[in-house]
């Protein structure tokens, strides 16, 4: 059973989310503020927070940015009530691995729980080859680690998904709606920004000068390729 944090102040919204993913079957907890939700994280095991933006206190982004620091496993969504493009990016850039704006369907809130459920627990069912090895990288299935001359390199869960789904079609390139479908699923209504945010921020983890990669490339026009 995945355990679910739900970080929201409003508990009309909090109680409405929290019955319906109870009914589904999944573990629930709940925080009004970014402290108690930091505080509740690190005494449970989670597997996603929905992390709701404007926040009394420590607003969301800033909870995100903590967590991540912690824990690049957990699966992260945010709730905005913004639909402003910077806010989403803004969302993104912190670290969580989706975003969703209010108000929003419980059923859409599902598929995107699923759907990071999905990507966090991927490498369960993939056959062989476990472990895929690309110049100085070595990104293993078992240990669900990803190295660069041996040396750890975190990544969430939508980071380490796409990685792998690009190094194992290395040097083939694939348009922002490929991988869509193929990272957050073919029924994913989010926005094609969620790809360009995730790979800009794996550059910034994996390539020596982000500006100027060497392995995760840019093909002008068409999308993105793994190069080795
Ligand atoms: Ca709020």
């Amino acid at each position: 059973m995945s355990t679910i944090l739900i970080v929201e102040d409003e508990l009309a919204i909090r109680s409405f989310v929290s019955l319906n993913l109870k009914k589904k079957a999944y573990k629930i907890l709940e925080a009004d503020s970014g402290e108690k939700a930091l505080d509740t994280f690190k005494k449970n095991q989670v597997d996603i927070v929905l992390l709701d933006i404007m926040l009394p206190g420590m607003d969301g982004y800033t909870v995100c940015q903590e967590l991540r620091e912690s824990n690049q496993g957990v699966g992260i969504i945010m709730l905005t009530a913004r639909t402003q493009e910077e806010d989403k990016v803004k969302g993104l850039l912190a670290g969580a691995d989706d975003y969703i704006a209010k108000p929003f369907s419980m059923t859409e809130l599902e598929a995107r729980i699923i759907s990071l459920l999905r990507r966090m627990n991927s490498y369960v069912n993939i056959p062989f080859p476990k472990r895929f090895q690309s110049g100085p990288f070595i990104l293993d299935l078992a240990q669900i680690t990803f190295t660069c001359h041996e040396q750890d390199i975190k990544l969430t869960p939508t980071e380490f998904y796409l990685l792998q789904f690009l190094i194992s079609n290395k040097n083939q390139t694939f348009t922002r709606d490929n991988l869509l479908d193929e990272v957050w699923g073919v029924n994913y209504v989010g926005d094609i920004k969620v790809v360009d945010v995730n790979i800009r921020r794996i550059r910034t983890k994996i390539e020596r000068d982000s500006s100027n990669p060497e392995y995760l490339l840019t093909v002008w026009g068409h999308g993105y390729m793994w190069r080795e």
